[in-house]
Order: C-alpha cells, then sequence, then structure tokens
C-alpha cells in the first residue's frame, strides 16, 4: 500500500502562472493545489496523495489566522490512522517562518514536510514538480518521523529552524546558513514543545527593527508603544547605537536581539540592555516567530531566555 500524504496547499510560485516561458512576472498563488499535484511525473506512484487548499496566496501576505489553522489542521488530521505525512507548499518569501512556527506548533511525530518553488509552474523549466516530488518522497518515509518539521528544497532537506531564503532569485534560494541537512537539529520540537495553537485565534504583535547607522530611535519607541514585543535586527553581533540603547533601555515591553548579518550567534553574555533576550542562532524573521510564541507564555525576560535557549 502507498503511504497516504495530505498535501496542504498555501499558494506562492509553486502555484503561480504567468506568460509561459518566462521566469517572472508572474502571478504568485494561483494554481489549486490538485493541478500543482497532478502535473508531477510519478508522485501518485509513490504517494496516495489528498489534497486540501488551505488559501492560495503570495507569502508575503501571510497571517497569524492561517498559521493557526494550518496547525490545527495538521494536528486534527494527524490523528487520523488513514494519513502518514503531510506536505505543505508555500510561497519562498516566508517559508521560513511559517516552517518554524509549525516546528513549533504541530503535535505529532508524522513527517511535516515544506516545500516551494522558484519559477512559476508557467516556466520554461520549473523547479516546482521537482521539489514537490522531493518533499512528497520525504513525507512519505518512515524514517522522517520524530524529525520535526522539515523543509524540502533543491534536493536538500533541512530542518526548519535552520533553512532559510537566502538569495532573491537562485534556484538553491532555500538553504541553510549552518549547512545542517535534517537529522542535525537537537533543539525541541513538535510533540516536545510548551506551545498550543488549540485555544488561539492571534498571536501577539511583534515588529522586527532592522538597525543602520543614523537609525532613529524613534522607530523603537513607536514600537515599543504599538506592539507586545520587539525584535532587533542589529548589526554584527546583536549591536546597535547608543541612542537604540536608550530607546531599548526604556521599553516596557519585551526585546530580542538578533543579527542582521545572516549567520552566527547573538549571545546572552553580551546584551548590554539589562530587559534584552538575545536570539541565539535563529535569524530575526524566525526570532519573532518564537516571541509571539513565547509572548502567549509569558513575558517574563528569564523564562524568554530559557525560552530562546530551547527552541
Ligand atoms: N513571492 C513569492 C511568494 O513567496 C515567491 C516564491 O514563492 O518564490 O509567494
Amino acid at each position: 500500500m502507498r503511504p497516504r500524504i495530505v498535501l496542504l496547499a498555501t499558494g506562492g510560485t509553486i502555484a503561480g502562472t504567468g506568460e509561459l516561458g518566462k521566469d517572472i512576472g508572474y502571478q504568485s498563488g494561483s494554481l489549486p493545489a490538485e493541478k500543482i499535484a497532478g502535473v508531477v511525473p510519478g508522485l501518485s506512484d509513490i504517494a496516495e496523495i489528498k489534497t486540501i487548499q488551505v488559501c492560495n496566496l503570495n507569502s508575503d501576505d501571510m497571517t497569524d489566522s492561517i498559521w493557526i489553522d494550518l496547525a490545527r489542521r495538521i494536528n486534527d488530521l494527524s490523528r487520523e490512522p488513514d494519513t502518514d505525512g503531510f506536505v505543505v507548499t508555500h510561497g519562498t518569501d516566508t517559508l521560513e517562518e511559517t516552517a518554524y512556527f509549525l516546528n513549533l506548533t504541530v503535535k505529532t511525530e508524522k513527517p511535516v514536510v515544506v516545500t516551494g518553488a522558484m519559477r512559476p509552474a508557467t516556466s520554461n523549466a520549473p523547479d516546482g514538480p521537482r521539489n514537490l516530488y522531493q518533499a512528497v518522497e520525504a513525507a512519505a518515509s518512515g524514517a522522517n518521523r520524530g524529525k520535526g518539521v522539515l523543509v524540502a528544497f533543491a534536493g536538500r532537506l533541512f530542518p526548519a529552524r535552520e533553512a532559510v531564503k537566502r538569495h532573491t532569485a537562485a534556484l538553491d534560494a532555500v538553504a541553510s546558513c549552518a549547512g545542517g541537512e535534517a537529522g542535525c537539529g537537537s533543539r525541541k520540537h513538535t510533540t516536545s514543545t510548551e506551545f498550543d495553537v488549540s485555544g488561539l485565534k492571534a498571536l501577539p504583535k511583534v515588529p522586527v527593527l532592522y538597525f543602520a547607522v543614523d537609525a532613529d530611535p524613534a522607530l523603537v519607541k513607536y514600537a515599543a508603544s504599538n506592539s507586545d514585543g520587539i525584535v532587533i535586527a542589529g548589526a554584527g553581533a546583536g549591536e546597535f547605537s547608543q541612542a537604540w540603547r536608550s530607546a531599548l533601555e526604556r521599553c516596557k515591553v519585551p526585546v530580542v536581539v538578533s543579527s542582521r548579518t545572516g549567520c552566527g550567534p547573538v549571545l546572552q553574555e553580551t546584551m548590554v540592555c539589562p530587559n534584552a533576550v538575545a536570539a541565539g542562532t535563529l535569524q530575526p524573521a524566525k526570532a519573532a516567530v518564537l516571541l509571539r510564541l513565547a509572548l502567549t507564555r509569558t513575558r517574563d525576560t528569564e523564562e524568554l531566555i530559557r525560552i530562546f535557549d530551547t527552541y
């Protein structure tokens, strides 16, 4: 019997259409799930696929309510004995955030694999079919049970925590800065996290503020009074100006500091503001995902430090 995989489609370039043969100027999130799966040669030989259209959008329009809906659907379906694994198709722009959110909120050992594409379905050499085939193969493999959410892209498989989009156009744009492939992640995920989306309607608001020379501290002040927490994409190992430091020290909301460099850790030991939590190796957008979930449980700095050490 073939493994039974549920394909949850959310849109993105993998479902994009435009002028035949062109790789730019297309509309993201336009084909339905059955169409994306239907054109992949050999896909029905390796798995029995059931499709669910969760939404069909450009992933820059992803929202917290869709994230919560997606995690809940996976949680509900995973309890059914006739489902062996899940594939989520997604736009590449924010794929890493959704994958990490699911990694922290789905409560199943069954494989959950996220994928997308850099070229639309109407390209003369689309990468979507190959990525989708790889994702279904990974979701159908018993070897990927209990590994947390994975990202399948351009022939490689990454833990959700590590996958990032690091190029605007390359076919292997979604990759890992740590170079880790699936199986290397030692952080807690899925069934062993403390996060529960079953009663959630929305997530706390957490903007990411990017520091650059002469960045206006008024941005910090504005963010502090209009959100539940702040993530800083600091320079270097999580640094910023004296002006930002004084603004951040006055913040009444939790502050997490990450780095705009794209690789390497930000350490708690080097935090200059007493109320700041270091993001560790999490990149700014992912630090915002974790802070949003963490704020559903606590606002305490010590607890937030523990959470950022754990996930
Ligand atoms: N803008 C597209 C999206 O994220 C890009 C892609 O899918 O590659 O939906």
